[in-house]
């Protein structure tokens, strides 16, 4: 039925395909229109880490593959606003940076004038620490250290201007100043609202005064938690604090679904009349880490993947969010991606990119930032934990996934085609047939899903390796929609009983006394198990008084033939009988006799092959009868198999 489906989507889609070609030609990237997207929407890009980047050699390129500077490449491809954090002062004593850039003023003001130089406003970042603000960190500048909040009022305040000075002295175009990053509760050391307030206040006036027309951004993190944006918000109303634009982090993997950011926001925007806006986001273009230092986003973890980590999941990212922005909340002005120029060093060992590291400021934290922020660059410091979610390749060539900022004003709605494919997981029975899909799941270039045809690689020689091998894991590859698939098989000898080992306490199986046996039960004694911790267990004092079955209705037997193995051990048994049965609608078809020694012993029995046709109601079990040797006999039943026969 699904089959079916998707073939008929691929027809209809077939046949609008030829209209939707032609407006962007020339990129492989499937980008759906964003409506209403207004000809001013802030496209922004954080470049902070470019110049220590640049420092330590990096280069970057244009889609020619020419050498060209990044901002220019940003400007080319529909980037409008670029921006930059800033620390007071990211340096210890001895004017060794703290790394992640070493983004003090005079590099925001490089930064800057490169924006500028191309046409495209800068986002003015004051974190008002000397190393990275963020919800669970939120350190005052070193010569703050102490200050009572009136003198620390007056330090932001002045702080402020005066790098907005140096700015405007340098022709930078400042379009926008955010006041603290990432404030969640948190600023500037300061742990009440009573003082946050009164820092915001003090960045707001610095800006009002140095940039009159500059817009005035607060930034907050986690939209998931429910109510914090309308208290904050509330907050900043009760406190008149002056601003434009409340402003939101959103990572998909952690900061909930964007129904849930468009309400929060919107709710603000209307409740108070703010502009909103996403300050912060990117996604993973690879799971594969380029620079030696891991990455904090890759395949395992229990984090939210909306996307596959492809360059089309990347791009798919920011056009939703954009839409989002767009479209499902009042007063959204733009979208801000995080560090998409933050790529690898180059070099090619972690001890030569550490050098570069602390050298250059050029990774997250370098070991002088240890002073400072002695619990997590102090233990941590290294390179780039995200150079897999840049919009750059490992050696500066731009990623298809950049023009997303240009496409999304007319769309490029291409042919779709898979981007990436699920994994198959098979259990195959040694004696059953190995059965390969012949369709795999594929996310496909606009994020729908789809079955696929598929192609398995698996020569005739292969598969009689894997039934020769026993039980076994193999992985076989095949081709689907152009790319890799993978199908990951378990060689089982599969078991068609269920708790065999009677480690589950379940009803599957039941004693039947024949006489009066004094104990039977499921045992739990690691030590005379077979396998696990629990078997089934006998034991009587007198003289003839063990006689008893233990069985298993099988439920869901599929045709086939098949064989019934069960062990037991004990002692004091005398004259014996005992076997295992197969009875096939009541009838006994298969015998296999056990016989009892001593402890330890086990003694393992098959039956015959059976045959079983569908409808038949099939029942395994084991009789055991004992006279005893003189008193009564003991014994402990384990690891009962039912197995498919060629
Ligand atoms: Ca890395």
């Amino acid at each position: 039925m699904k089959k079916c489906l998707a073939a008929l989507l691929v027809l209809a889609l077939g046949l609008s395909l030829a209209a939707a070609c032609g407006a962007e030609g020339e990129s492989t990237l499937y980008v759906k229109k964003v409506e209403n997207l207004p000809e001013d929407f802030i496209f922004g890009m954080d470049a902070s880490c470019v110049i220590a980047l640049e420092e330590s050699g990096v280069k970057y390129y244009d889609f020619d593959g020419n050498e060209e500077d990044v901002f220019k490449v940003l400007k080319d491809n529909g980037v409008n606003y670029i921006r930059v954090r800033i620390w007071n002062d990211p340096y210890d004593a001895n004017g060794n940076g703290y790394g992640g850039g070493n983004n003090d003023i005079d590099k925001a003001v490089l930064i800057g004038q490169r924006a500028t130089k191309y046409g495209m406003k800068l986002l003015v970042n004051f974190h008002y620490s000397d190393f990275w603000a963020d919800p669970s960190k939120q350190m005052a500048p070193k010569a703050w250290a102490g200050m009572e909040i009136e003198e620390k009022t007056q330090a932001v305040y002045e702080y402020t201007r005066e790098s907005l000075i140096k700015l405007r002295d340098a022709g930078v175009d400042v379009g926008m100043v955010q006041v603290g990053n990432e404030t969640n509760n948190l600023m500037c050391g300061e742990r009440i609202w009573f003082n946050i307030q009164y820092l915001m206040q003090a960045g707001a006036k610095a800006t009002r005064e140095i940039f009159p027309e500059a817009l005035v951004a607060l930034h907050f993190a986690n939209p998931e938690k429910a109510g914090s944006y309308a208290t904050y918000a509330k907050k900043m109303d009760y406190y008149q604090v002056d601003y434009d634009v409340f402003a939101s982090s959103y990572y998909p993997y952690w900061h909930g679904s964007l129904e849930n950011l468009a309400a929060v926001l919107d709710e603000i925007a209307v409740t108070y009349g703010k502009k909103v806006m996403v300050m912060e986001t990117s996604y993973a273009y690879t799971a594969e880490d380029t620079d030696f230092n891991g990455n904090t986003i890759g395949d395992g973890g229990a984090i939210v993947k909306n996307y596959p980590f492809t360059v089309q999941g990347q791009a798919n990212n920011v056009r939703d969010i954009t839409d989002t922005i767009v479209n499902h909340v009042t007063n959204g002005i733009g979208v801000v991606y995080w560090e998409g120029t933050w790529i690898s060093v180059g070099g090619k060992s972690w001890e030569e990119n550490s050098a570069l590291w602390e050298k250059h400021g050029s990774g997250w934290a370098s070991s002088y930032a240890a002073q400072y922020d002695p619990n997590d660059a102090g233990r941590y410091y290294g390179g780039n934990a995200v150079d897999n979610q840049a919009m750059f390749d490992q050696f500066g060539h731009p990623l298809e996934s950049l023009k997303v900022f240009r496409l999304m004003r007319a769309g490029n709605e291409i042919a779709l085609r898979a981007d990436a494919l699920e994994d198959v997981q098979i259990i195959c029975d040694l004696n059953g047939t190995l059965q390969l899909p012949d369709t795999v799941n594929a996310v496909m270039n606009d994020d729908s899903k789809q079955e696929i045809p598929v192609v398995w690689h698996l020569s005739e020689e292969d598969k009689q390796d894997m039934y020769a091998g026993g039980v076994n894991q193999y992985v076989i590859t095949g081709t689907a929609g152009g790319m890799e698939a993978h199908c990951y098989v378990s060689m089982v000898e599969y078991n068609f009983l269920q708790d065999y080992s009677f480690e589950e306490n379940s009803s599957a199986w039941v004693f039947t006394d024949l006489t009066q046996a004094d104990e039977l039960y499921i045992e739990d004694k690691k030590t005379d198990s077979l396998t696990g911790t629990k078997h089934a267990h006998f034991w009587s004092a007198k003289q003839n008084s063990v006689e008893f079955t233990l069985e298993q209705q099988v439920e869901e037997l599929p045709e086939g033939k098949f064989k019934f193995t069960i062990s037991i051990m004990g002692g004091d048994a005398g004259n014996t009988d005992i076997y295992a049965y197969v009875k096939v609608n009541g009838e006994i078809v298969a015998k296999a006799p056990l016989k009892i020694t001593s402890y330890g012993n086990w003694d393992t029995a098959a039956t015959d092959a059976f045959a079983h046709h569908a409808g038949e109601a099939v029942t395994v079990g084991i009789y055991v009868k004992c006279q005893g040797a003189g008193n009564g006999a003991w014994g402990k039943i384990d690891d009962a198999l039912l197995n498919s026969v060629k």
